[in-house]
């Protein structure tokens, strides 16, 4: 523990903004989790962000709401243009946010050329290439009808006593497409020079000025970074956030590409903090806050950029999410307790993407805080044993002791984490090491009676007096079987993640899914820790000066440790099962370093020629000296049938119960599920 009376003294000091003093400089980034879907959706919101004032945040900024019905990002998105709404919906969410001594304010977000509806529409007739819809340029008179809309929702939020708003100019949104040459091809006052362009955002954030009065916090998006051909330079972005302020805005937040931008930003692969370059140089161009953003989630890195005066306050959204007590934490100089955000997309964009209402992998419970309250006691408190300390494993056991649960927990390996412990030691992945942290100190803080190196037997479970037993004994690698499959050159990718085995120059990998990527990346990347920031953005092209519109860089050529090549028996595209935020960056990345995709492809026999497969039916020999097989797992569940038949009452979660589709995410939920149904007495007493 930290016994510093000021652990994070730049993070945890407060700040005047505009006309509101913030109890400290984290944000809460603008998050849309689609909970305004699901029944209670007025009590969902209030929990929500209530768990979040209560845990020290300084300022929370709402998820996007459209001003009209043609700014919503699809039917049904959330849209802010009635009284009743306001104050109805909004206004509980507000009060609640206030009582616990945050401020709050409502993102206002025009999608434009984004929407995925039908009555789209856009500052020209310039499709994106990630919406096959063309928008319909707007009239002068309808941008001017757009402004006014954006008014009236600043009043609304307002009247449900909202602190200010934030006008999202960034991403890629209607704003965005105004400011910049790609997609601005208007010559009437509202495109052209450089002062038209930017002329919409000038007299929206005037007119809000003038509308809402000096008390009302006026946040602008800038966009920092737009990472696209055609967006704009450096000294565009310096002018228009001077221009921004001097129409009467507060603070800039920043935003760093479109989402139609070939960089990632937010994903595992962007190193923390990759981007405070843009808010330190914006931040010497104007006299109002700056907000810095993306991939920052600790304390300490926060801590950090507000130290080197990159920024005036941190937004964090994911954090948020992974960890409501994230700045009370902090405050209390025990930053190790903290579930921290491991970036990598899973249950909130990939959800979003899905359309289901957002969570988080390293924390379930996230928007879904009224099924699963944090107080609960179990009813009849049980002797529980854990068998298998990998995600699952840990999840239920830490949960169910915080219930009041006697569980002593059980691994064969030395170390807790099952499967984490692979996946960590895949390039880009080292957040996984902050699972693992967060799970062992939980574990410390616990009743949990840890036995490692015991592979747990049935006998053990008899003895040991249990009322049930959970098995979280996780997965067993799929054998192939074909002539030549049990020479030496075949390997598991176990063995290679753990550096057991030598793979040579040239590899074949059997299987293309996230664990066939992975081991791609491992194979074919020059370093094994994590990357800089500037190696980074020199593997991507991206020019931190911004003097190339957009900030990109020509394409180059990347070196790569091995040839790989990456197959599947499937047709189709190599990688599509993949999530959805993060499988191009992995596809992007491996084509970058000449990895080949074959599909249709049928495994015949290795011989000292090499590999004999077909491809879409033709012959063909790969000559590879190393083949790495990850076609998927099995469960691991062989206790399950011995100890029921034991009539000891058995659960099995994650893996165990089913290796299809497994991810940490499923693991982690099953666990604490568990643990709520069992402290409700809702679970069969047999499985
Ligand atoms: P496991 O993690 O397999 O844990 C099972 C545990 O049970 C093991 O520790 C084992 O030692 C123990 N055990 C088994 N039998 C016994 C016994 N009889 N007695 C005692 N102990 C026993 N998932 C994601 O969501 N995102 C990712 O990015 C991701 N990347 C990955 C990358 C790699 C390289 C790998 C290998 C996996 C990755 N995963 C990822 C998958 C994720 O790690 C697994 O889905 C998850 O670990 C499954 O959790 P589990 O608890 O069910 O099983
Ligand atoms: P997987 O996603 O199920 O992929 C298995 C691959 O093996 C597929 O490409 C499959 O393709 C092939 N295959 C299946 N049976 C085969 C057989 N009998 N012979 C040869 N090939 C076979 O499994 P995984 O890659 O091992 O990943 C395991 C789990 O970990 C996944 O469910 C995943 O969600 C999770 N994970 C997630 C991430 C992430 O970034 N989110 C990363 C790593 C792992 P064909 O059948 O077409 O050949
Ligand atoms: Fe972060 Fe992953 Fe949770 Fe999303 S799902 S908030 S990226 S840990």
């Amino acid at each position: 523990m930290n016994t510093s009376p000021q652990p994070y003294p730049h993070l945890l000091s407060p700040l005047s903004v505009g006309a509101h003093t913030l109890r400290n400089r984290v944000v809460m980034g603008s998050m849309h989790t689609r909970m305004e879907h699901l029944d209670d959706a007025v009590a969902r919101h209030v929990a929500f962000y209530a768990e979040r004032a209560r845990g020290g945040v300084g300022l929370i900024i709402t998820g996007g709401f459209s001003p009209n019905e043609a700014g919503r990002i699809e039917a049904g998105a959330p849209i802010l243009n009635s009284r009743e709404e306001a104050l109805h919906h909004h206004k509980p969410v507000v009060d609640a946010v206030h009582a616990d001594g945050a401020k709050i304010i409502l993102q206002l977000l025009h999608s434009g050329r984004y929407a995925k509806h039908e009555n789209i529409v856009g500052v020209s007739d310039i499709r994106s290439p990630i919406n096959p819809r063309t928008p319909k340029p707007m009239t002068g008179e309808e941008i001017q009808g757009t402004i006014d809309d954006f008014v009236a929702c600043a009043r609304l939020a307002a009247l449900a006593g909202y602190d200010g708003v934030e006008v999202m100019g960034s991403e890629g949104y209607l704003i965005n497409q105004f400011v910049v040459p790609r997609t601005n091809n208007r010559n009437d006052e509202w495109g052209g020079t450089f002062e038209k362009r930017t002329r919409f955002p000038v007299e929206l954030v005037k007119s809000l000025r003038t509308a809402l009065g000096p008390e009302f916090m006026i946040m602008y998006r800038i966009s920092a970074l737009d990472l696209v051909e055609g967006g704009s330079t450096a000294d565009e972005i310096d002018e228009l956030a001077r221009r921004v302020e001097a129409a009467g805005a507060d603070v800039l937040n920043t935003g760093y590409g479109w989402h139609e931008a070939p960089v990632p930003t937010i994903a595992y692969p962007v190193p923390r903090a990759a981007f405070t370059f843009a808010s330190a140089r914006i931040r010497g161009a104007v006299r109002i806050p700056v907000i810095a953003s993306n991939r920052i989630n600790t304390a300490e890195v926060a801590e950090g950029i507000l130290a080197r005066e990159e920024a005036d306050l941190i937004s964090m959204a994911r954090p948020l999410l992974a960890d409501p007590e994230f700045v009370r934490k902090a405050q209390e100089g025990r930053p190790e307790d903290t579930n921290v955000c491991i970036a990598c997309n899973q249950a909130c964009l990939d959800f979003i993407f899905k359309e289901k209402v957002a969570t988080c992998l390293v924390n379930p419970r996230a928007c879904r805080e009224t099924e699963f309250p944090i107080a609960v006691r179990a009813r009849e408190p049980q002797r529980i044993a854990v068998v298998g300390a990998g995600p699952a494993g840990l999840s239920f056991a830490t949960q169910a002791a915080s219930m009041g649960h006697q569980v002593v927990l059980f691994d064969a390996e030395s170390e807790v984490g099952g499967q984490l412990n692979l996946a960590r030691r895949v390039p880009g992945k080292q957040e996984f090491d902050e699972l693992l942290r967060y799970f062992k100190v939980r574990l410390s803080r616990s009743t949990v009676e840890v036995r490692l190196s015991t592979r747990a037997s049935l006998e053990d479970l008899i003895a040991g007096g249990f009322d049930r037993v959970v098995l979280a004994t996780g997965i067993r690698p799929r054998p192939i079987h074909f002539p030549g499959a049990d020479r030496a050159n075949v390997v598991g990718y176990i063995d290679v993640l753990l550096g057991r085995v030598d793979v040579g120059p040239r590899v074949a990998i059997i299987g293309t899914g996230g664990i066939g990527h992975d081991v791609a990346e491992l194979l074919t990347s020059s370093h094994s820790g994590a990357e800089s920031p500037d190696e980074f953005l020199s593997f991507w092209g991206v020019d931190s000066t911004i003097a190339q519109r957009g900030g990109l860089l020509p394409e180059h050529k990347v070196s790569a440790a091995r040839e790989v090549t990456l197959l599947q028996r499937s047709s189709g595209r190599v990688g599509s099962r993949l999530g959805k935020s993060t499988g191009w960056i992995h596809r992007s990345k491996l084509k970058k370093r000449g990895v080949r995709f074959l599909s249709g492809v049928s495994y015949k026999h290795i011989d000292d020629t090499g590999f004999h497969v077909t491809v879409e039916g033709e012959p063909r020999i790969l000559e590879v000296d190393t083949i790495v097989i990850c076609a998927g797992q099995e469960s691991e569940d062989s206790l399950a049938g011995l100890v029921q038949s034991a009539g000891v009452p058995v659960d099995v979660i994650g893996g165990a119960l089913l290796a299809t589709e497994l991810d940490a995410l499923r693991a982690i939920d099953d666990g604490m599920r568990l643990a709520h149904a069992i402290s409700k007495g809702r679970v069969k007493e047999a499985a």
